[in-house]
């Protein structure tokens, strides 16, 4: 089932994530419905505040160079990151979108490579050496279950493009989501 995806100032995508305890059959139902919703968005990563689920879970699908595809789920994850430049982001190499900010793009600095470490829905652990653009999936996924948004973490001037954007479009207040395999955002 597509579930409806909550847009920036909706409370769940502002706090910290709970760390997932029960390895139920509500858990796998909200880990298939975010691989379909993922889908349909299409986005190539989900987490399950998104969704509207204050636990600590994501997903994400995103081929490697030779398309080999790479999808999976990580549960209650820890991640360790390379050094995060300081310099100007770049508008071609660092532009990044997220389905909770739907149809918009910004620049961001992320570290080269990230190393996420959790386990999957029967509890086995997982461990993944991430660089590039998959580094960044998963910096920005991280990012969701502690309640950070990408906007959040803009320079200044960004950030306050990206602020008068939401406001002009009506978010950053609760209440917002929009259902991906419809044409237009649902009020
Ligand atoms: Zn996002």
């Amino acid at each position: 089932m597509i579930r409806p995806i909550r847009i920036y100032g909706d409370q769940v995508l502002h706090q910290r994530a709970q760390p997932v305890t029960a390895f139920d059959q509500e858990l796998s139902d909200l880990v298939r419905d975010m691989f379909e919703t993922m889908k349909s968005a299409p986005g190539v990563g989900l987490a399950a505040p998104q969704v509207g689920v204050a636990l600590q879970v994501f997903v994400y699908d995103y081929p490697d160079d030779d398309d080999n595809p790479r999808r999976g789920v990580v549960i209650n994850p820890t991640i360790t990151i390379g050094p995060v430049s300081e310099e100007e982001p770049d508008e071609e190499l660092h532009s990044e979108g997220c389905l909770s900010v739907p149809g918009e793009r910004f620049s961001l600095q992320r570290a080269d490579w990230a190393i996420i470490e959790g386990v999957d829905l029967e509890q086995k652990p997982i461990r993944i050496e991430a660089e590039g653009w998959f580094a960044r999936i998963f910096q920005h996924e991280f990012d969701h279950l502690e309640g950070i948004i990408y906007v959040d973490k803009l320079p200044e001037d960004a950030k306050k493009e990206a602020f008068e954007v939401m406001a002009e479009l009506g978010w950053n207040r609760p209440g917002r989501s929009w259902l991906p395999g419809t044409d237009h955002l649902e009020d």
